[in-house]
């Protein structure tokens, strides 16, 4: 077999991969499924039993040498001591775990009654961070269902886990409303969806121009919320009474 090493990737056997810090393995596999592994992106289909706990180890490490490039003493400081790990944790497991768990299990029902009539779920408290300074966003998510006789109803309670899902990665506001919208259109297959998020940006806060009015409202319409106007209305209007 002809290879050239400018255009295929070198090839490793699962020997050589073992060697390899486990960010690197990760990495090898993405590029060689083509995966994007972005911010906001789920990587979890390349992620192997144990191997998060190897993460966890690495990003320790490396944010041990940021507290240090920061000039802290980690050794003497008992506040800052044990901050790498906790750091480590917190990202892998908690505040970015959108990025390293598989999409939440979800029961789908046939939708047996025919319900057609728009349904309203919200507001859901979202948690994020942005993907610029890693600062959190805090806000609420508002659906807007209009199912048909094919689609897949899916418990209320789900749409929370599906937006905690997507939010819990660094993101941009813009492209979490419709990395959502994606998958609910897929999973529930809707005549319409509609959803809205207004988000508090913490780095407008502590940084920058410390402007206090950092509120953002952004949107996605698809479907039937796009070509009808009234029920577009209504589900605003429903929102705003929600509030
Ligand atoms: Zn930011």
């Amino acid at each position: 077999m002809a290879k050239t090493r400018d255009t295929l990737p070198l090839l490793r056997t699962e020997e050589d991969l073992a060697r390899l810090p486990a960010h690197e393995r990760i990495r090898y596999r993405l590029v060689g499924a083509g995966s994007r592994y972005h911010a906001n992106d789920n990587i979890a289909a390349h992620v192997r039993p144990g191997e998060l706990d190897e993460l966890k180890a690495e990003v320790e490490s490396r944010m041990k040498e940021v507290l240090q490039a920061l000039v802290i003493d980690t050794d003497s400081d008992h506040n800052t001591n044990d901050t790498a790990r906790r750091v480590a944790k917190m990202f892998i497991d908690e505040v970015f775990r959108g990025r390293y768990q598989p999409a939440p299990a979800l029961t789908e029902f046939p939708n047996v009654e025919r319900l057609n009539e728009l349904m309203i779920v919200g507001p859901v408290k979202v948690r994020s961070a942005c993907s610029h300074h890693l600062c959190p966003i805090l806000g609420r998510v508002w659906i807007g269902v209009m199912p048909n006789e094919h689609s897949n109803l899916i418990g209320l309670s789900k749409y929370a886990r599906i937006a905690d899902w997507i939010m819990s990665r660094p993101q941009i506001q813009e492209e979490a409303v419709t990395m959502l919208a994606n998958v609910l259109q897929e999973r529930v297959k809707p005549d319409g969806l509609a959803i809205v998020m207004e988000a508090d940006h913490f780095c407008m806060h502590w940084r920058g121009v410390k402007d206090d009015e950092s509120m953002m409202t952004n949107s996605v319409m698809r479907g039937a919320f796009l070509k009808d106007a009234n029920l577009r209305r209504e589900f605003l209007s429903l929102l705003s009474k929600k509030g």
